[in-house]
């Protein structure tokens, strides 16, 4: 099928690059021109595990593109996969959602056309794409106008695992309130639904998937369905933070109490880690969202309202904890590991690291951060924060007061803590994720705390 990507992110890029590889025809754009330049020329502008190896075998299948007159006249589907970043009300921005329709709009040739909102998006939007897909066809010769439907298929991709995510999905949703907008859909992911694709090497099919279910719905059930997943996750984070802060005060261990509860198969052991909390581009803003729109609606959702709060709280108690501990921050120097919102990304959209760092900075202190691959963008994205950012752990290490392990990345697992330790003016380190073993660290000679 012929497909075009609005948007070339970490989710249009993904959806691309995995909708090539099982053999459909896809035209990615952005109008963002480096970006394109780069993909044109075989560099990946985000960093996602196996992205270049698939990227290099679907290529036959894809192309990129600035120009929607390149890419939008002979697509059947057009999957809009544009930013839709946060407002200070908390609504979305949608500006880029309405510019990317009025330019289908305009450039659709003829014929039916599904045009997809891979966004995540407020209820409604489907009927308000819809109508702006309309209007920019509005004065055309008779016979020359598209027919667009409208389909909502909200992504549920992890940064990280987001190929892994998107071949091998839990589950597939789409809404349309048109028939034949489902059945163009169904035909395009029946390889991924049927999983009939050959596995690629690295990233083989898990034994348990051999079909995906659909969730074929209408338009506002899906937008609601994607909303509806990041609160329950988001919620569940903050929940297993407030069980946190109990257990500290009455001595009980958080992540025995986790273990405990996550083997009971209704309620599941996966994120139900204690700790600084969640970050990233999706969870802050679209609870912000759900809450914006349901406000329109004139309801309150009071658990989705305290789950935002905790996680801002969880960041405070990092500051707590280090003051509680060092008793001056001003003129401290501290020690960030890991500066991306979560391990295997170069993600940093409300990366908890960011908003840490900050705060450290506001009180004086001198902080100094490692990450193995988001330090270049943090350089791009946040100029003129004053963070000293290091080689490697040991560099990072060197003068500190204390060392806070913010992102889990797997190899701060295995380091030579002895050699840290020495580095260190004093052998703190605060684990913001209970990832580290506390008897290692005790043995090298660090004082080990933890975010509970
Ligand atoms: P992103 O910022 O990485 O990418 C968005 C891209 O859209 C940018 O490259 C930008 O240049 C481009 N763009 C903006 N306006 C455009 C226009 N008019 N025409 C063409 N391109 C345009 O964003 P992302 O992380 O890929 O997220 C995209 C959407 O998917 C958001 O709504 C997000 O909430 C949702 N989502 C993201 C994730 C995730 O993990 N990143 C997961 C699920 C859903």
């Amino acid at each position: 099928m012929q497909v075009a990507i609005i948007g070339t992110g970490y989710v249009g890029l993904t959806t691309g690059v995995c909708l090539a590889f099982i053999g459909h025809q896809v035209c990615c754009l952005d109008t963002d021109e480096a970006k394109i330049r780069a993909l044109k020329a075989g560099k990946i502008p985000i960093y996602e595990p196996n992205l270049s190896e698939l990227l290099e075998e679907a290529s036959p299948n894809l192309r990129f593109t600035s120009s929607y007159a390149e890419a939008i006249p002979s697509a059947e589907i057009i999957f809009i996969a544009v930013g839709t970043p946060p407002t200070p009300s908390g609504a979305p921005n949608l500006e880029y959602l309405s510019q990317a329709a009025r330019s289908i709009g305009q450039h659709g040739a003829a014929g039916f056309k599904v045009v997809v909102n891979k966004s995540t998006v407020p209820i409604g939007s489907g009927n308000w794409v819809g109508s702006l897909l309309r209007e920019a066809c509005e004065g055309r010769e008779a016979g020359t106008s598209p027919e667009f439907a409208v389909a909502s298929n909200p992504e549920f991709l992890r940064e990280g695992s987001a190929l892994h995510d998107s071949l091998y999905p839990d589950r597939i949703v789409i809404g349309a309130d048109e028939t034949r907008a489902l059945e163009v859909l169904y035909s395009l992911y029946r390889p991924i639904l049927d999983q009939t694709f050959s596995a690629p090497t690295y990233l083989p099919r898990p034994d348990t998937v051999y079909a995906v279910p659909l969730v074929s719905t209408d338009l506002a059930s899906a937008e609601l369905i994607k909303y509806a997943a990041n609160a329950f996750l988001a919620l569940k984070i903050s929940f297993i933070n407030e069980m946190g802060l109990l257990a500290e005060r009455v001595g009980a261990n958080i992540t025995e109490v986790a273990r405990g509860i996550g083997l009971d198969s209704r309620i599941g052991p996966r994120f139900l880690s204690a700790g600084i909390g969640w970050g990233g581009s999706c969870f802050g803003k679209d609870t912000a969202a759900l809450i914006a729109t349901a406000s329109e609606y004139g309801l309150n959702l009071p658990i989705v309202e305290a789950a935002r709060k905790l996680n801002s709280r969880q960041r405070d108690r990092v500051v707590e904890k280090l003051l509680h501990e060092l008793k001056i921050l001003k003129g401290r120097t501290i020690g960030l590991l890991g500066l991306a919102f979560k391990p295997n990304t170069d993600d940093l959209r409300e990366s908890p690291a960011v908003e840490i760092a900050q705060k450290l900075v506001d009180r004086g202190v001198r902080v100094r951060a490692h990450d193995p691959i988001a330090v270049e963008r943090f350089h791009r994205e946040h100029a003129g924060m004053p963070v000293q950012t290091c080689e490697n752990v040991c560099e990072t290490a060197e003068g500190c007061d204390a060392l806070v392990l913010v992102t889990e990345w797997s190899e701060y697992r295995d380091l030579d803590w002895e050699a840290i330790a020495k580095k260190m003016r004093t052998p703190v380190i605060l684990d913001g994720r209970h990832f580290l073993d506390r008897d290692k660290l005790a043995r090298a000679g660090m004082r080990y705390l933890a975010i509970s």
